[in-house]
């Protein structure tokens, strides 16, 4: 383990997340963290030390939860990728996305996950994992077969369908960062495809009559076809993947500016849908699921309320695995609105414009602070299963965060 103190010349490249709104929170010291060993060293160094302790893996958390001002453990070094020929994955958890995808693709394959070519991994997969094959495939958790843990008491262990299952079952989809430190992801890949990728755009006057028809169109779409659905300041787009002819269903009418590519790979098509977007913004985030759509004078008052919607269909495969299968409990939901931008009011507001039609329920990888009954928001009827476990694997609460299973310490 490598000891980043603040005085290094790696501190403040490797303390900074992705969201600047949490680059004052400074670190009394980083733990690079090149493998398992160096995992359970970095554990001793903080119980000797009295420091809290934090991993990160792509430092993307919408509530700054891989800041602290204890020990972070950064797993970056921990980011290789090894494939065997049934198929089985077995991924660092310090790899980011496009690597992964780049990685896999090399033997074929790939797996469910989301947009963010510098999202971690791990963080991703501990919450749940959206992204433009889950509706095919499911969420980049419902892939995982197995995951190696390093435990609070500094006991290591392998857990899948048989060892550990009730931690095997946590892990996918609870969040992360609340029984252990993951080192290691084992994922049933599934053949990375060629694919083509579809921008629809409007001025932003038609969002209103785009939104209606989107509302009852992508979340019944057929599984090869996700059509995600964005609202800035200056326009309107429906864009995303899909594995067969593209097919623009009802919003054909609607006149759109088309811009298609065809025949990409799995990884060129997830690097075009990230190309020009400006990296290290300020955003603040709210965001619920809805199982039915939004009424028209509701949609009105969204568009007023000065914030970007970004609207991402469920259905499909993400809601054919029981509610208790997994501790990702959503999976009744037709569609994700997420309200974002860099004006926190703005952000509020919008989100209680639309909250009044919401399921209640929240995506644990879009955590939202404001929230008060968080447990049922997150979890769900999973939520006791999940204390109990905290308990069973994390008894003295050494991994915590406010809203985490254990409350904060
Ligand atoms: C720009 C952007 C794009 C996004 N795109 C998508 C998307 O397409 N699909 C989607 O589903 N989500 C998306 N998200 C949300 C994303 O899934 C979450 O922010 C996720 O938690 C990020 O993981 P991370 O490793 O990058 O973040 P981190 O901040 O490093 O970690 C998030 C949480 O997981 C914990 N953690 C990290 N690594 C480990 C580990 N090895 N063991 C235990 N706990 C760990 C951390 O302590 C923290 O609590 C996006 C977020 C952003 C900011």
């Amino acid at each position: 383990m490598d000891l980043i103190r603040p005085d290094h010349s790696l501190y403040d490249v490797l303390r900074r997340p992705a969201l600047p709104q949490y680059d004052d929170i400074r670190p009394a010291a980083i733990a690079r963290c090149s493998s398992t060993e160096d995992v359970i060293e970095a554990l001793s160094y903080a119980r000797s030390t009295d420091l809290s302790l934090t991993p990160r893996g792509g430092g993307h958390c919408f509530a700054g939860r891989s800041s602290t001002t204890g020990l972070m453990l950064d797993l970056s070094p921990l980011s290789t990728i090894s494939v065997e020929p049934t198929g089985l994955a077995t991924i660092g958890a310090g790899a980011r996305l496009s690597s992964v995808y780049r990685g896999l693709h090399e033997y074929g394959l790939t797996i469910p996950a989301g947009c963010g070519p510098t999202v971690g991994i791990a963080g991703l997969t501990l919450g749940g994992g959206l992204g433009l094959l889950g509706r095919r495939y499911g969420l980049t958790c419902d892939r995982l077969v197995a995951a190696t843990v390093v435990l609070a008491d500094g006991n290591v262990v392998t857990c899948d369908a048989e060892r550990e299952d009730d931690l095997f079952w946590a892990l996918r989809g609870a969040g992360g960062g609340q029984f252990g430190v993951v080192t290691s992801l084992v994922f049933a890949a599934v053949p990375s495809p060629a694919a083509t990728r579809f921008k629809l755009t409007w001025p932003r006057i038609h969002a209103a009559e785009v939104i209606a028809v989107w509302q009852s169109w992508a979340p019944d779409a057929p599984d090869d076809l996700t059509a995600s659905l964005t609202v800035n300041a200056d326009q309107v787009q429906v864009f995303g993947a899909t594995l067969t002819a593209f097919d623009p269903g009802p919003l054909a009418a609607l006149a759109p500016e088309i811009d298609l590519r065809a025949d990409l790979t799995w990884p060129a098509l997830k690097a075009s849908l990230s190309e020009g977007e400006p990296d290290n913004r300020i955003i603040h985030s709210k965001s619920e699921f809805f199982r039915s759509p939004l009424p028209s004078d509701a949609v009105a008052q969204l568009l007023n309320a000065g914030c970007e919607l970004n609207f991402t269909p469920m259905g499909g495969a993400y809601n054919r695995i029981p509610v208790d299968a997994t501790a990702f409990a959503h999976r009744r939901e037709r569609f994700l609105l997420e309200h974002a931008g860099p004006d926190r009011n703005a952000v509020r507001r919008s989100w209680s414009i639309a909250h009044a039609y919401a399921s209640g329920a929240v995506y644990p990888n879009f955590p939202d602070p404001d929230l008060t009954d968080w447990p049922t928001a997150y979890h769900g009827p999973n939520y006791p299963r999940l204390r109990d476990l905290k308990v069973k694997y994390d008894p003295g609460n050494v991994f915590s965060f406010p809203q985490s299973l254990g409350g904060s310490r």
